[in-house]
């Protein structure tokens, strides 16, 4: 035995069936993540578009009303998992409860937002990586202990006629992978987000080509590093021409693009693919779920939801700031939380519109 080269270890057995349980836990059949955490500066816009002060309390209102959304258990229906931002991993309901117990109380698994905001990279054309390395393991320890299963990291890719460059792809999706990794050792399941943003004119198969070169680069990174797939999710961008392109495309052509991209980048041994809504309306990012998972192929992942924008837009646009508005702006996301549990199934008929499901919720060079 002395002689033989021992193999790293990576992960003991216990780790990856942890971690594989809870990825697919997330995922489970017509489930999908509502991402509710938009940093301090992100939520203030979300409120100054209804003109609520930017305070703590509100904050935790905001939040509170989320998370205490319909009947007993009801959200968790569809909602395999949230995910917070620090201040909100630490804020109680009216009740006393922390909020990490009253989601799990209800069934749902707590995910955390783990990186620290996008940085330019200098001497690109505008481009960025994703920071918050330093330290990362003492907090991903903390934050398991602290009740969260999972975690997120955003990186941002632009296309443009010269993006994403090839340092962009490099740095952003070693980054993403080397986050992953340091998530896997502490217990919490990654979840990996290239994001290609929908800004620009680019048509639909410029999009599909950009995420297939993002993704296959990605999935390179994260075999680099080790990372367990059966234990991560992907969040993609929806394969959609950029928000300024003249040509409109069909919910079938972006679901064909769409799968098109992942069947040519994403290992089957990925669990699921939880897709972002980038500005898309509340319904049109339903409709477009519901074309990807209606569109005859290879579909070896589970294909659902974790959005922000597109599961809150009405649910804000109906509280507005008021307590008595409470009910009726949790019934949104009732409402929204279901249409897309049918979408991740293909099984969305169309017509849950909400008091904002149709407005475009596209922002322009969009942070989190
Ligand atoms: P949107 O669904 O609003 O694009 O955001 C989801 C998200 O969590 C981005 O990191």
């Amino acid at each position: 035995m002395a002689n033989r080269m021992s193999v790293p270890q990576y992960l003991t057995e216990a780790q990856k069936k942890e971690l594989a349980d809870i990825a697919n836990r997330i995922v489970a059949q017509g489930k999908g993540i509502l991402a509710a955490d938009e940093s301090t500066g992100s939520i203030a816009k979300r409120l100054a578009s209804i003109n609520v002060e930017n305070t703590e309390e509100n904050r935790r209102m905001y939040r509170q009303c989320l998370f205490t959304a319909g009947d007993a258990n009801q959200l968790s229906q569809n909602l395999g998992g949230v995910i917070l931002f620090h201040e909100t991993m630490y804020q109680k309901a009216d009740d006393g409860r922390t909020f990490v117990q009253v989601l799990k109380d209800a069934g749902i698994i707590v995910g955390i937002k783990v990186d620290k905001g996008v940085v330019p990279l200098a001497g690109t054309e505008g481009e960025t990586t994703t920071q918050g390395l330093d330290g990362l393991a003492e907090r991903c320890a903390q934050y398991k202990k602290d009740g969260a299963d999972f975690a997120k990291w955003r990186c941002v890719l632009q296309i443009g006629p010269r993006t994403p460059s090839a340092l962009s792809i490099m740095e952003n999706c070693n980054v993403l992978a080397r986050y992953a990794s340091i998530c896997q050792q502490n217990g919490l399941v990654p979840i990996v987000e290239p994001e290609v943003l929908p800004d620009g004119d680019h048509d639909l198969e410029r999009a599909q080509y950009i995420t297939e070169q993002v993704l296959a680069a990605q999935y390179k990174a994260l075999a680099d590093h080790h990372v367990f797939l059966e234990g991560t999710l992907l969040k993609p961008n929806m394969v959609t021409a950029g928000q300024q392109c003249p040509k409109k495309y069909s919910a079938q052509e972006i679901g064909r693009a769409t799968v098109t991209a992942l069947n040519r980048t994403v290992p089957a041994a990925v669990p699921g693919v939880v897709f972002l809504s980038g500005g898309q309306s509340e319904e049109e990012a339903t409709v477009n779920l519901n074309a990807i998972n209606t569109y005859q192929g290879k579909k070896p992942w589970k294909l659902t939801f974790s959005f922000g924008r597109a599961l809150q837009a009405s649910v804000l646009k109906t509280w507005a700031g008021k307590k008595e508005n409470y009910k009726q702006a949790q019934e949104e996301l009732v409402k929204r939380a279901k249409a897309n549990g049918l979408a991740c199934q293909g099984q969305y008929q169309g017509g849950e519109a909400g008091a904002n499901a149709a407005e475009s919720l596209y922002v322009e060079k969009h942070a989190y």
